[in-house]
């Protein structure tokens, strides 16, 4: 049978890193290309806790169906933390979602029809456009550089395009680049948000996991008008095989995500909720954050002297004080994406993301990103010891 799809088919294709993941999958390969985080730091041992104990104790209320937005104790635990880091905010503006993932997708549903324009940082996280593009936006990208999203550039585009919808930016180590967004163009975004009058989508999934230098407020801590949607995620703090994240928004936005939730998925999983909660009631995720960060300092650092040591001077890499990547860029004209299919696997035996696919609009070859989160202090070694090889003799 030969199906008639939906138009917005057209626009759902397979990603380059679901192709990457073959090589993740082999055991003679050194993949620095997936994001998935160390499983050594899942708490395992207090996760098994709380699910034994959310099923002995509320057994009959934690196998129930309950509201979209998500148990009232949740969130009531995520509006503490938000408002501690900066958002004051209660309940009523928490959406609990399945992963941030979903709430990128609610928000192009709720604002995109066919046509209309958002801005993105170019490059730009990956699953994000894969959750916009059956929504059929048109794309600005905006470049960045050592401070996140240039602000004069966004200035030339708004005054130059008039009607768009939303941003969407991630100012915490960013995914691909390892880049944040500081605080001078924090404030200013949202002076531009209030002027040419769009909406801010801010995904910040790592924004726990900085092991250098202070914390910079979300840009949803500057926001006068509502017009910031908060996107956060228990995936990189505790894991992200829970599927558990949320919103922070107003309460007109909330609601309006929670019916779009409705019709999704009715609701994330009540058990995973209720194990989530008692564990932020029963231990100190915080303590438990202390320790990520520690781990992923220590990839990060041994990641950067590696590529220091073994390197060509002339391809350059981002130095993140957070998250989980490093961005190369190489010469004008190389192309990553050959490089990695005709040398780094066969001949390295390393995988990483080339960097065109991040890119919106152009499709800038010289780029690539590696994550320093899952391979061992050994591999990432091994791994980057024989990319430099070869770049050294190719450069
Ligand atoms: N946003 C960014 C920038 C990410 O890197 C990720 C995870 N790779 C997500 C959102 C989604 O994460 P999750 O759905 O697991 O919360």
């Amino acid at each position: 049978m030969n199906a008639r799809f939906a138009n917005r088919m057209n626009y759902v294709k397979p990603s380059a890193i679901r192709e990457l993941l073959q090589y993740g999958a082999d055991p003679n390969i050194i993949s620095f290309g997936g994001g998935y985080p160390d499983p050594s730091i899942f708490p395992v041992e207090q996760l098994n806790y709380v699910y034994q104990s959310s099923i002995t104790k509320n057994g009959r209320t934690a196998l129930q169906y309950t509201v979209s937005n998500g148990i009232p104790r949740l969130r009531e635990q995520i509006a503490q933390r938000m408002t501690r880091d900066g958002v004051p905010c209660s309940a009523e503006n928490i959406l609990v979602l399945q992963g941030g993932q979903q709430g990128l997708d609610l928000v192009a549903k709720m604002l995109i029809d066919r046509g209309d324009v958002i801005v993105t940082e170019g490059p730009t996280f990956l699953g994000a456009l894969i959750a916009f593009n059956p929504y059929e936006p048109k794309y600005v990208s905006v470049p960045m550089d050592e401070n996140g999203m240039d602000m004069d550039e966004l200035e030339r585009v708004l005054e130059r395009q008039s009607g768009i919808k939303f941003l969407y930016t991630v100012p915490d180590f960013q995914n691909p680049t390892g880049v944040t967004l500081s605080l001078e163009r924090r404030k200013r975004l949202v002076e531009l948000a209030n002027r040419y009058d769009f909406i801010v989508l801010e995904d910040s999934p790592y924004r726990e996991v900085r092991y250098e230098g202070e914390a910079i407020p979300p840009i949803k801590s500057f926001d006068t008008e509502g017009r910031v949607i908060y996107l956060g995620s228990f995936s990189k703090i505790l894991a992200p095989g829970l599927r558990l994240g949320w919103v922070v928004g107003s309460e007109s936005l909330v609601q309006q995500l929670g019916l779009l939730k409705l019709a999704a998925d009715t609701q994330c999983s009540t058990l995973n909720m209720s194990a989530v909660s008692e564990y932020l009631d029963t231990y100190d995720i915080d303590q438990h954050i202390a320790s990520i960060r520690e781990v992923y300092r220590r990839k990060k650092n041994i990641m950067l002297e590696a590529i220091r040591q073994s390197f060509p001077k002339s391809v350059k890499f981002t130095e993140p004080s957070g998250g989980m990547f490093t961005w190369l860029t190489f010469p004008e004209g190389f192309d990553a994406a050959q490089f990695m299919r005709e040398r780094a696997v066969p001949e390295a035996k390393v995988a990483f993301v080339p960097g065109a696919t991040f890119f919106p609009t152009s499709n800038k070859p010289n780029h690539a990103r590696l994550s320093y989160a899952t391979q061992s202090n050994d591999s990432i070694v091994k791994g980057i010891g024989a990319l430099g090889d070869l770049l050294t003799a190719m450069l």
